[in-house]
């Protein structure tokens, strides 16, 4: 029997040429680079933001998770909840990190709450790389609530 996957096309069927190809990434994962992340770049905005050499405006921390409100809000509540940790993207995070997913998520959950969001229903979502919309290569995740979203998006 054959596999296939979910599109139905084998891996060596040669039909990925007809697809577009992605993008290159900007910051390819190297082996060295794909498991623990760094504790901080001084050169990554987020990483500034949690350190509070860039100046934001936190709605909640702990010591692994900071939550900021996005500066160019997309949504009427938009925050962004970042790990305190260097992760480059979701694309980097290992079964490890069930730890850290658990408080990203969970302060996401508090912050629907005390946002006033969390019985109209909100949305949590990550970007990774160029075709996902990543802008800011240091994992976080968007909070955002107060209206209604289409799906999928855009
Ligand atoms: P991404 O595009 O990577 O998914 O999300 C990056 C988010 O960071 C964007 O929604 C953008 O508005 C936000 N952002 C970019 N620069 C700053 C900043 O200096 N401060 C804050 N609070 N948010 C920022
Ligand atoms: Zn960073």
């Amino acid at each position: 029997m054959t596999t296939t996957s979910d599109a139905g096309i084998t891996p060596d069927s040669g039909d990925a040429a007809a697809r577009c190809d992605p993008p290159t990434p900007r910051n390819p994962s190297t082996p060295d680079a794909s498991t623990a992340g760094r504790e901080r770049d001084p050169e990554c905005l987020f990483c500034r933001i949690v350190a509070g050499e860039i100046p934001s405006t936190r709605v909640g921390e702990d010591d692994q998770v900071v939550a900021i409100r996005d500066i160019s809000p997309r949504a009427p509540t938009h925050v962004l909840l970042l790990p305190r940790r260097h992760i480059r993207s979701a694309a980097e995070l290992t079964g490890g990190d069930g730890a850290l997913l658990g408080r990203l998520f969970g302060m996401a959950a508090e912050l629907a709450r005390s946002e006033g969001i969390a019985d109209g229903g909100y949305r949590v979502v990550t970007n990774v790389g160029t075709w996902g919309g990543q802008t800011v290569d240091h994992l976080h995740f968007h909070l955002m609530g107060g209206r209604a979203f289409s799906w999928p998006p855009g």
